[in-house]
């Protein structure tokens, strides 16, 4: 790659962005009291120098204050993997929140039922619980499993990522020790008292790890997604199954974003056997929505502990959590959009995807990798593809990666911000697989001149 070419690229391509983005540039500029110019610090993980601000989004189609339409590969990073409010529920959250009213009444509805029963349909465990975010669903998931054990530590995979949860930020250190994540803000304490890690693929690690009799759990994601898509190799998930049962830990898989593989995960579609399950985001199609799923033993266990405080302030639950509007966008979602139909025409598309930046990869001998996981895609600088979370930590390229995301946003198309990700909705046409294609092989061209 060369760097000096690279480089002016990129400084062009800003220069365009902000050509393109006045609204968007005077906006930021003028954010003053919002802490880091953005309603949350992640959106300023934009390349270029402002973030674009929303307009409105529809199905596959994101619309900017500047006036320009954008195919979203991004999805809210699977937020809106059920694609920007589909009509379903949209419908649901009018009709509970205008219609017949009340969205947080501390009071259940007949929906939950509907959705515990098809999320058991889906994924297997018999028993659900909700929450609003997919870190809480880990937080408390993991709280569970402490509770059942008896145990205090909970061991994560090196560069995974499970949300804002404490026990997760922690990595594999450059002497093979865990180790806080680089990074990591006003830790409660030394991460090492309360976690363990291994990294993805390597059982003798794990059963290193599992060995000291004091993991509560491990929390992990089927396919690590979170630093690139790091796939599991084969026989890897049933040995993580037969080394948790042999050292007395709980698994739980975190389906938050592995839920691309289809309509029940990787849990369905691989014939895993977790304890728990944690999932959010793209369950509410939108509206903020996360659940954890546990074993019927498991579950009837807890509820028989006196000692657990499961109703008031024992640390599991919040206020919002399994509120009526929730609920209402989960069962429509679940019932009519993300379904098994939708699951295979997304997964169809991905191929499609797939296929297009491979072409552009071997078309100009580029030594990078794609990995692919149901609906969702991600091209990585590094060939082979890496195996363990650290390894392709290693291989990043802020500066390429800035590029790419530029080149394609100012011509109508967005990636995952964090990643060279792509997901596909129920509303992604072939014809926005076939666009990415060609402006992804036009950036390779303006690399490789
Ligand atoms: N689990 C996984 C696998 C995730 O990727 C994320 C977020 N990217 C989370 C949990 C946390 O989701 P949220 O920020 O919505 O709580």
């Amino acid at each position: 790659m060369d760097r000096t070419r690279l480089h002016a690229l990129l400084a062009r391509e800003s220069a365009e962005a902000e050509r393109l983005g006045p609204r968007s540039c005077a906006a930021y500029a003028g954010a003053g009291h919002l802490f880091g110019r953005v309603p949350m610090t992640w959106m300023n993980k934009t390349a270029g120098a402002f973030p674009r601000y929303l307009a409105g989004a529809r199905g596959a189609r994101v619309t900017d204050v500047d006036g320009h339409e954008y195919i979203d590969f991004c999805l809210g990073d699977t937020g809106a993997m059920a694609g920007h409010s589909p009509a379903p529920v949209t419908e649901a959250v009018q009709r509970r929140f205008a219609e017949l009213g009340g969205a947080t009444a501390m009071l259940p509805t007949e929906d939950a039922e509907w959705v515990g029963a098809e999320l058991t349909r889906r994924f297997g465990l018999a028993r659900w619980s909700f929450s609003l975010t997919a870190t809480d669903a880990n937080r408390w998931a993991i709280r569970l499993a402490r509770a059942v054990t008896g145990r205090p530590k909970i061991l994560v995979n090196s560069y995974c990522y499970h949300g804002s949860v404490d026990e997760s930020l922690i990595v594999v250190g450059p002497d093979g020790a865990g180790t806080a994540r680089p990074g990591n803000v006003g830790a409660p304490c030394d991460v090492t008292l309360t976690s363990r890690v291994a990294e993805f693929n390597d059982l003798a690690g794990l059963e290193r790890e599992l060995a000291h009799g004091d993991v509560a759990a491990v929390l992990m994601e089927p396919a690590l997604t979170n630093i690139g898509i790091v796939l599991p190799e084969p026989a890897y998930l049933t040995g993580v199954r037969e080394l948790t049962r042999r050292y007395g830990s709980l698994l739980i898989n975190d389906e938050t974003h592995t839920f691309s593989a289809g309509p029940g995960g990787c849990t369905a579609a691989w014939d895993l056997e977790p304890d728990l399950l944690t999932i959010g985001k793209a369950i509410g199609g939108g509206i903020p929505a996360g659940a954890y799923g546990l074993s019927a033993e498991l579950a009837d266990r807890l509820l028989a502990r006196t000692d657990l405080d499961l109703v008031d302030m024992g640390g599991v639950g919040g206020t919002l959590a399994g509120n009526a509007l929730s609920v209402a966008a989960m069962r429509a979602t679940l019932e009519h959009v993300l379904t098994d139909g939708a699951f295979t025409r997304m997964t169809k598309l991905s191929e499609r995807f797939e296929a297009g930046v491979r072409a552009g990869i071997d078309a100009y001998r580029l030594p990078w990798s794609v990995s692919r996981l149901g609906a969702r895609t991600e091209y990585r600088f590094t060939t082979p593809a890496p195996r363990t979370g650290t390894e392709s930590a290693a291989v990043s390229d802020p500066e390429l990666e800035d590029f790419l995301h530029l080149y394609l946003a100012n011509r109508g198309i967005l990636l995952t911000p964090f990643h060279n990700m792509a997901l596909m909705c129920p509303d992604t046409t072939e014809q926005d697989v076939d666009t990415h294609t060609e402006v992804f092989a036009a950036a390779l061209a303006e690399l490789a001149d």
